[in-house]
């Protein structure tokens, strides 16, 4: 038991001042108007969104515009079809928006008022995270600009319907593939030009510094409630954690509160439909050390080093790096990370559906899946949280015409 000793100073230790995690994370980028911007940033960060202004207006939009705290809730007839293990989910389903990315777009927004900014830049790739900061940029009364690959665009009509609708620019990326990569690469050009006005927002615990240490610090909100609820309603910590991780914020965010408890961490990959390299985006599981979109990190990248292709059905888990600090909690052994296969994920959002009448996103349904493995290996009473990311609504047409309805 030990050995969660050695993480009581934790969140003094990581991260250092220019970002690292142990070896990963930093800023790698060598643009001198794009460093100047970020340098810019991350003092904005550091003074700005420490000060009990800011927490405190922070904490009224939380609890008045989000709708904060999301209830933890006993998974009592899921747990009894599968044995003796006790399920718990932590409903960031219920969150404004209908998942966890309005926990830091709201916190990026509120920072780019307290830095005098007028504009919210961002890529968005399935639209998620051009929804969440749309929404952001309304209850701000900010301009925002989404960048997005036509190709995307045409895919993901109802979330580009619904930026417009909340006041978003959506701007078609029309060079190169046409998707997420390209996005982000439109979005930094216009960062560059525009820093003085305008702040880019990320929309995962990777990046440049500050966006990992920033992402997670407004993501921990999520574990800090869920913390607290599962202990009010049972009388001890669970057993296990769970979180599905993409670029890794809302596992981040669920991790860090139990940091120094004795409490099995587990981030669970995207494994896709298979093992070859194409065929997932288990950055863990199969990458190697590597630098891309300006961090260092654990990467899948093809043979000439450039980020490799990669595939999930959950569109918000396939991104070809991580956040760098679970790259080191993966080195320092502290967070186990392991996947589970679309077909997994589906089973899980199925049981969900069926036994507790909530229908969660494909994402939040790859942590729930492996909890569900746990469960049906485990023979002994224990007790496993797990964070449902976000609601399913978004996913309903892609499962039925894939997987239909699940009878059984
Ligand atoms: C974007 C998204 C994720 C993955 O992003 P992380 O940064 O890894 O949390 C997971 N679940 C939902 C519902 C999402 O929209």
């Amino acid at each position: 038991m030990n050995k969660y000793r050695d993480f009581d100073n934790y969140l003094k230790e990581y991260p250092n001042e220019e970002g690292y995690f142990g070896k990963y994370g930093g800023t790698y980028l060598d643009d001198p108007e794009l460093i100047k911007a970020f340098k810019e940033y991350a003092d904005g960060y550091n003074t700005i969104a420490q000060s009990s202004r800011f927490i405190a207006e922070l904490r009224h939009i939380r609890k008045n515009f989000q709708g904060r705290p999301t209830p933890t809730y006993h998974c009592q007839r899921l747990s009894d079809k599968l044995g003796m293990t006790q399920i718990y989910v932590k409903r960031e389903d219920l969150n404004h928006t209908g998942a966890h990315k309005l926990n830091h777009c709201m916190g990026e927004g509120l920072l780019a008022k307290y830095m005098g900014k007028k504009k919210l830049i961002a890529e968005t790739g399935a639209g998620q995270h051009g929804v969440a900061l749309a929404t952001a940029a309304a209850y701000f009364g900010m301009e925002c600009d989404i960048y997005m690959g036509e190709v995307d665009i045409k895919k993901q009509a109802p979330n580009v319907a619904r930026m417009k609708l909340l006041g978003a620019r959506v701007i078609p990326v029309s060079f190169g593939a046409k998707t997420l990569k390209e996005a982000v690469d439109a979005a930094f050009m216009a960062y560059r030009k525009e820093y003085k006005d305008a702040i880019y927002c990320i929309g995962t615990a990777a990046g440049p510094h500050p966006f990992p240490l920033m992402v997670r610090d407004f993501q921990k909100v999520v574990g800090d409630e869920a913390r607290e609820q599962f202990i009010e309603q049972t009388g001890h910590l669970p057993d296990k954690v769970c979180s599905a991780v993409g670029g890794g914020s809302n596992s981040i965010g669920t991790f860090i509160p139990f940091i120094a408890d004795p409490v099995e961490l587990i981030g669970v990959e995207p494994g896709g439909r298979g093992d070859k390299l194409g065929d997932h985006a288990a950055t863990i599981c199969h990458g190697e050390e590597g630098v891309m979109h300006g961090f260092n990190s654990i990467m899948l990248a093809d043979e000439s080093g450039e980020p490799a292709p990669v595939y999930s059905n959950a569109s918000g888990l396939d991104y070809p790096s991580v956040g760098p600090e679970h790259a080191m909690l993966n080195d320092k052994g502290r967070v186990n990370y392991v996947k589970v296969s679309d077909k997994e994920a589906i089973e899980a959002l199925f049981m969900l559906s069926r036994y507790e009448g909530i229908i969660p996103a494909i994402e939040s349904s790859h942590a729930l899946a492996y909890a569900i493995k746990l469960a049906r290996e485990v023979g002994k009473p224990e007790s496993i949280l797990v964070t449902l990311s976000g609601r399913g609504d978004k996913d309903l047409d892609y499962v039925i015409e894939h997987y239909g309805y699940g009878t059984k």
